[in-house]
């Protein structure tokens, strides 16, 4: 039995192939899985196909799609202990956030369980002879594709719309992460989905990933990742044209005004900058802080940063668990040397830590640059590590300059008492999501993604659901006859 699960049997890869996935604490070897090739990818499509235009799963009750995601739903909270700890294997993040993200994977699933249905279109008022209504119906096949940073997480956010609103779906997560994927299409097997309506294939974005959004008989490509795959991404589905939606990444800003609550706004930045050592889409990590409490806030901030836990997320007490893998540590420490080539001042961290119990893992110190300007590369680029920037601002107009001064705009905070300044400056922010007084909450019932080159398209809420439909419009004349429009007679 392998570990893709095609057309309702779980199946190896066609040519034998295997990789093996890297525990980053330690850089042991976890396990191997199969690594599928473009073959692999053309079955699971075909699939995915077959039981779209020839199941039942489509035109099925809306009921009983719901009923199946409610299954996933407590499937998962049954197994959140065991999914957790191989989340914490597989990406180095401490236990308590893998329980966490399991937890928010279940309620994206009752979510979208919930909304299945809610929705049955509309009628339009067009007059007496016309009964006009919009509906909306599932686009078809969803080639479904995630980061591995938040592995279970990102991917519930596209499968759980997607097999709500009636689509088939062929999902690959990140080879670097696929364990808690492969557990998640046993609990989807476990619910009872219909053969073919969830296809999973393991593999590498330039093979698999390239395969699946090059498709001929895929509808629809969903996919969570960085700038430069998502570029291609969108350019491999142009030949389709296919119905695309990227979410991207993020260069997060984090404003603190001189009247916010001091500790939380220190204790919150260490939240928004090093939560899962600072890999997340909206990690806060260009701290604009105003000039009056600047030097008193770096400091506390830095004496609070240094007393970081990292560790083994598998151990009590951790606080931070690595970066991801070897080679994206090494892109993390090469934009440490870039800011400070560009004259940034480092307050803190820079460095692999000292202590050789962490010595085989992928660490990096929280680290944190002040004297930033906007003109930075640093400033500028998503690090998607423990490294946040910090420039100063002076009044309220600059702050908002400043924080809209990015190609991206996933994400913001800020944090000051005035209430209405608060939400002055969340209006003013281009960016997908603002938090007030807070850093990092989601909630699956509001939609999430980016203005800018932070993505196309939002998941969660109700967009997030309406991504995976097709509006249709149903026009019917209630008077039916000849419209006369012609002028000749037939049958002379
Ligand atoms: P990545 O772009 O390297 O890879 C993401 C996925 O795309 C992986 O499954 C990979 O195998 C696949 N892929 C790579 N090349 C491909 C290709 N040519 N065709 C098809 N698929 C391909 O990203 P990553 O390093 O795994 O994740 C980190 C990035 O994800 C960061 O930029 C982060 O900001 C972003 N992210 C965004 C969000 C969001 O909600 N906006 C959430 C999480 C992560």
């Amino acid at each position: 039995m392998g570990e893709l699960y095609i057309d309702g049997e779980w199946t190896t890869a066609a040519d034998g192939g295997r990789r093996e996935v890297i525990n980053p604490y330690d850089a042991s070897v976890i396990t191997t899985v199969d690594e599928a090739d473009a073959a692999d990818v053309d079955k699971a499509v075909r699939a995915a196909r077959r039981a779209f235009d020839e199941g039942d799963w489509a035109n099925a009750p809306t009921r009983r799609r719901a009923d199946l995601l409610m299954r996933v739903h407590d499937l998962l909270l049954r197994d959140i202990d065991e999914i957790a700890r191989t989340e914490t294997l597989d990406t180095g993040k401490t236990l308590a956030e893998g329980r966490f993200d399991v937890e928010d994977v279940a309620n994206a699933f009752r979510y979208f369980a919930e909304l299945a249905g809610k929705d049955g279109g509309r009628v339009v008022d067009v007059g007496p002879d016309v009964l006009s209504r919009v509906v909306y119906q599932p686009v078809g096949v969803c080639a479904l594709i995630a980061p591995w940073n938040y592995p279970l997480l990102q991917a519930s956010w596209k499968v759980a719309p997607a097999l709500a609103a009636g689509n088939t779906i062929v999902l690959k997560p990140s080879e670097i992460t696929p364990l808690t994927t492969i557990a998640l299409f046993r609990l989807i097997e476990e619910a009872g989905a219909p053969r073919g309506v969830a296809n999973l294939v393991l593999g590498s974005g330039a093979t698999v990933g390239a395969a699946m959004t090059s498709h001929p008989e895929v509808d629809l490509v969903s996919f969570t990742g960085g700038l430069a795959t998502g570029r291609a991404i969108m350019a491999a589905a142009a030949e389709g044209p296919k119905n695309i939606a990227l979410e991207l990444g993020g260069k997060n800003p984090n404003i603190v005004f001189a009247d916010a609550d001091f500790e939380a706004a220190v204790d919150y930045a260490l939240d928004a900058s090093f939560l899962h050592a600072g890999q997340v889409c909206s990690a806060g990590s260009r701290l604009l802080v105003e000039d009056s409490i600047h030097d008193r806030f770096v400091e506390a901030f830095a004496e609070r940063a240094r007393q970081i836990r990292l560790g083994n997320g598998l151990e009590e007490g951790t606080e931070s668990g690595p970066l991801s893998s070897a080679q994206h540590r090494e892109k993390v420490e090469s934009y440490i040397a870039l800011g400070k080539e560009e004259g940034a001042r480092l307050v803190t961290g820079g460095t692999r830590p000292d202590d050789p119990a962490l010595g085989n893992g992928y660490f990096l110190l929280p680290t944190i640059f002040a004297d930033c300007d906007r003109s930075m590369r640093i400033v500028q680029e998503e690090v998607f590590g423990p490294v946040v920037t910090i420039e100063r601002f002076r009044t309220e107009d600059e702050a908002v300059e400043l924080a809209n001064d990015t190609r991206y705009g996933l994400a913001g905070g800020v944090w000051t008492s005035e209430a209405s300044r608060a939400q002055r400056v969340a209006q003013r922010l281009r960016h997908g999501t603002v938090w007030i007084n807070d850093f990092h909450p989601y909630v699956p019932q509001a939609e999430w993604g980016g203005f800018g080159r932070s993505g196309v398209g939002r998941e969660l809420g109700p967009t997030g659901l309406r991504e995976y439909q097709e509006a249709k419009h149903i026009y019917q004349n209630l008077t039916p006859g000849p419209s006369g429009w012609f002028k000749g007679t037939s049958g002379g």
